[in-house]
């Protein structure tokens, strides 16, 4: 442990460094624009898709829901967050939505402040699957064609086999036209989130927006969802609020909440070293 925490020390030490660094670009800049040079932009910052900074936000209810988040998402990588029940992660994802307005600091999109942003064009670029995927009325195909309606049944089925949904339109004499809801088809919670997934798929969604299943989710389903996410990056950049250490583990990046705070990030393997809470975390497997 002596080891261990002598390694936090030099972690949080070459972190200030960054902030020092960070800060000394950010003053260039501004001293740049005075003087008309032209504007060096990090290279980690002009990749980042989405980034928060210091964000603080109170849900109307007055719950302090996310003190101090900072984190910046790299195009084309794979990433997850983890923390304890309560810690904040879907309320990340729902500001991420602009379901909210924050309270201070700022949430970026390729550098353009989300407040400048209508609703609609930040959600156009999202794929967004929820932990309790709301169920859906009219067709399998009216609900795969949400996002585009020119899809055709081939593109539709494709979608379908890739989530593993292909039995249950195969099992019914209307196929794609089968409804599905209380007057149709009955998914269970596992198919509902398997047949957002296929919907998103088959979207353009540059970033998709993972909030992981717990314990509903089945063996097979969580094994496709796996595969999927895998197979997403880099054409694709992924957020994921994770449960499960398997969705973890390969990440590019995994960002630690706690308390409404972000306090860690860094790969399985750095974390183990530099984040007690995350060791703690991954000892329970992460389910909070
Ligand atoms: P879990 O892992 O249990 O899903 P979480 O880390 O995703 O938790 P959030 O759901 O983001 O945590 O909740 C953060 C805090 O905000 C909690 O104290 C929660 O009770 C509160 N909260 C969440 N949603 C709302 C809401 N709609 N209105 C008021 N408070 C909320």
């Amino acid at each position: 442990l002596g080891a261990v925490s002598q390694m936090q020390v030099a972690l949080a030490a070459l972190q200030r460094v960054n902030d020092i660094v960070f800060l000394d670009e950010e003053d260039a800049g501004d001293a740049a624009i005075s003087r008309n040079l032209p504007l060096r932009v990090p290279t980690a910052q002009s990749e980042a898709l989405i980034e928060f900074r210091s964000v603080r936000f109170a849900y109307a209810s007055g719950t302090q829901a996310l003190q101090d988040v900072s984190f910046s998402i790299i195009k084309g990588t794979r990433n997850a967050i983890v923390g304890p029940s309560g810690a904040g992660k879907s309320t990340i994802l729902a500001l991420a939505e602009r379901f909210y307005e924050i309270d201070s600091g700022a949430i970026l999109y390729s550098g353009n402040d989300i407040r400048s942003m209508p609703r609609a064009s930040v959600r156009s670029n999202l794929g967004y699957v929820e932990q309790e995927a709301t169920s859906v009325s009219g067709t399998i195909a009216d609900n795969l064609r949400l996002g585009n309606p020119n899809l055709s049944d081939l593109e539709l089925m494709g979608a379908l086999d890739a989530v593993g949904l292909d039995d249950v339109v195969h099992r019914s004499s209307e196929g794609l036209q089968s409804r599905v809801g209380d007057d149709g088809v009955m998914l269970s919670g596992g198919q509902r989130q398997r047949l957002a997934w296929a919907r998103v798929l088959l979207g353009n969604a540059e970033l998709l927006l993972l909030d992981e299943p717990t314990s509903s989710v089945d063996a097979v389903t969580e094994e496709i969802l796996q595969n999927l996410l895998a197979s997403q990056t880099p054409s694709r950049t992924v957020l994921v609020v994770a449960h499960r250490l398997s969705t973890v583990v390969n990440s590019d990046q995994i960002i630690v909440v706690e308390d409404g705070r972000t306090t860690a990030s860094g790969t399985h393997d750095e974390l183990l070293l530099s984040s007690e809470i995350y060791r703690e975390l991954a000892v329970r497997q992460l389910v909070a």
